[in-house]
């Protein structure tokens, strides 16, 4: 089938990539002239694990190319997908503006049938406003006619390929008979091993979506309050979190207590549901407080060093390890540690942060008001502790006798609760993590 992608995103670039590798011909469009200059010349724009491998495939085997001309993009394409940008307003709603401006120009140069697909996180009653930016722009007498569709992404940075290929499910909303068959024999490859296209109308695709990443966000901040309380009482909450996972109802997954959630979606997609529930004047009590609780675990970390060194940060140095909002990603928006950062930087500490993927990110937003480091044993060169913010795999098992000669004391702050607490007893560290007893 014949495919185009508006937007070339974390959302836009892999679902391009990946329906091009089951043999559609995809062509992505950006208004970014620099970055689809870099994808021309064969460079992937963003981190993401897999991703490489298909993208050079695909423009090998000349099922995916990339341009800036949205009219050449779409000519002979049957779905069109909208996977650009809905980043809060000033009042916590989705900016719809990316969406709606680029289905006016669309609606201007389509001359047969199409379907517009929106990918991007929309309110509910999106998909009526994209309709009728068709119906007000669409020139049928040149032929123009379309079925817009909504099918919200649910990839994670990190694994997104890998979600995208095999995902646990597939929402599709659309009232028409004839996108629905479409948009069944594009995702039919995806969903061979029986995981369901589940097809409703619009308005519950698009509110599935925002109800997916509040309930995701809600339960870590759950595992978040369930971890402060542990430390005040004195339980472990690893143990607690074996102890509620394995009951089926609640499930293993997604109760690792950390530094609170980030990234470009969790923030924004809470936020945006909250403004669209009280637009409806539904007071969504449990989203309100999810927000209120997220912003101070975003810096509990920093909380813990006040209290160790007595609310005297000035002239401390750290070693940071990690700056991306989670593993596997070099997306650093809404990262807690650029929350962690502020406040040190505010106190009058200095910080060497490492990240096996994010620095650059972080230097063009931070500049050099923190110093960044190649190498994660360099980071601890002279500084006074080590403060743990992203669980990138490498740092899991470290040479702990390293990071003791290198670091001025023993002194570890961990925001993801990565080392066993008898290992920290028997190293010598102090060790101060999430939820469980203080180490020394
Ligand atoms: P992104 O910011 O990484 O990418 C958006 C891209 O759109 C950019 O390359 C930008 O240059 C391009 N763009 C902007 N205006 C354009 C226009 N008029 N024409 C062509 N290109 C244009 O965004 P993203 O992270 O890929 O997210 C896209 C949408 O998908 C958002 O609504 C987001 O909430 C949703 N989503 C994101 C994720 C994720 O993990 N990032 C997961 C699921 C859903």
């Amino acid at each position: 089938m014949k495919i185009a992608v508006v937007g070339t995103g974390y959302v836009g670039l892999v679902t391009g990539t990946c329906l091009a590798e089951t043999g559609n011909n995809v062509i992505c469009v950006d208004i970014n002239e620099q970055k689809v200059q870099k994808m021309r010349a064969g460079e992937v724009p963003i981190y993401e694990p897999g991703l490489d491998i298909l993208f050079h495939r695909n423009i090998e085997q000349g099922r995916l190319s990339f341009t800036t001309n949205l009219a050449e993009a779409i000519e002979d394409a049957k779905i069109i997908f909208l996977a650009l940008p809905t980043p809060p307003g000033g009042d916590g709603s989705a900016d719809l503006s990316y969406v709606l401006g680029a289905a006016k120009d669309i609606a201007r140069l389509v001359r047969n049938y199409k379907v517009i697909v929106t990918k991007s996180t929309v309110p509910v009653g999106t998909a009526d406003k994209v309709r009728a930016v068709f119906d007000e722009h669409l020139d049928i007498n040149k032929g123009g006619e379309v079925d817009v569709v909504s099918n919200p992404e649910f990839l994670r940075e990190g694994v997104a390929v890998e979600d995208f290929m095999k995902p646990d499910r597939v929402v599709v909303g659309t009232s028409s008979d004839k996108a629905r068959k479409l948009m069944e024999e594009l995702y039919g490859p995806y969903v061979r091993s029986g995981n369901p296209i589940i097809f409703m109308d619009e308005r519950s695709s698009e509110l599935t979506k925002y109800a997916a990443n509040s309930f995701l966000a809600t339960k870590i901040t759950f595992m978040n309050e369930i971890a402060n309380l542990c430390e005040l009482v004195g339980a472990d909450v690893d143990m607690v979190r074996r102890g509620i996972g394995a009951d089926a109802r609640i499930g293993k997954r997604f109760l690792f207590p950390g530094v609170g959630y980030g990234g470009s979606c969790f923030p924004k997609d809470v936020q945006a549901l909250e403004k669209s529930a009280s637009e409806y004047q539904y007071d969504f009590k449990i989203l309100q407080s999810v927000m209120e609780v997220n912003e101070k675990q975003k810096v509990v970390i920093v909380e813990k060093l006040r209290k160790y060194y007595n609310d005297d940060l000035k002239g401390k140095k750290f070693a940071l390890w990690g700056l991306a909002f989670k593993p596997e990603t070099d997306d650093i928006r809404e990262a807690p540690s650029l929350y962690i950062i502020d406040a040190l930087v505010e106190a009058g500490a200095q910080i060497v942060a490492y990240d096996p993927e994010a620095i650059e990110n972080v230097k063009k937003l931070k500049g050099d008001v923190i110093d960044y480091s190649s190498d994660p044993y360099e980071a601890l060169n002279g500084a006074d502790a080590l403060i743990i913010v992203t669980e990138w795999p490498l740092f899991r098992t470290p040479d702990f006798d390293r990071i003791g000669s290198l670091l001025k004391a023993r002194v570890i702050f961990d925001g993801r609760n990565l080392y066993d607490l008898q290992k920290m007893i028997d190293c010598g560290f102090y060790y101060n993590s999430i939820g469980r007893k203080i180490i020394g």
